[in-house]
């Protein structure tokens, strides 16, 4: 199934795990509007297929891969994301002067992590926080986040 022109219900919930990754109705909502407001935008602004390392993610997904507890993850609200033939680093500038140009109105979070992918966000119910980070977390996730300023 489609949930946006470029991307797949299969792509925003695969996992590596053994795990059932089904989400409601209302999390396949949410989907669709990140699909719709988010990706769908960062790959006309980035010109590249995005890959989907991660999306949806159920409770026990999250907890088996040691997931944020809350994470917008466990809502269909984010995707850690790789563009495809592009650093990270170069999609993570794009994305802020994107969002400083407004044009990423819905987007709640754009983190870049050290190890090369992106998580991004939806913010629906509340005002969006358009907030943007850079993680120094030594492994693949996590924090400590610092507020996030182009690479010089
Ligand atoms: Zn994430």
């Amino acid at each position: 199934m489609q949930l946006s022109p470029h991307f797949s219900l299969a792509e925003l919930t695969r996992t590596s795990r053994d795990i059932p990754n089904e989400p409601d109705d209302a999390a396949l909502t949410r989907l669709r509007l990140l699909c719709s407001e988010v990706l769908e935008p960062l790959r006309l602004l980035w010109g590249v297929p995005i890959r989907i390392n991660s999306g949806f993610r159920s409770a026990a997904v999250n907890a088996a891969i040691g997931g944020a507890k809350g994470s917008q993850h466990l809502r269909g609200e984010a995707a850690d994301v790789v563009p495809v033939g592009m650093s990270a680093e170069k999609a993570m500038e794009m994305l802020a002067k994107a969002v400083a140009r407004g044009e990423l109105p819905k987007l709640g979070q754009g983190i870049i992590y050290a190890s090369g992918f992106l998580h991004v966000s939806i913010d629906i119910a509340t005002k969006p926080r358009q907030q943007l980070l850079r993680s120094s977390a030594a492994g693949g996730s996590g924090g400590p986040y610092h507020a996030y300023r182009v690479a010089s």
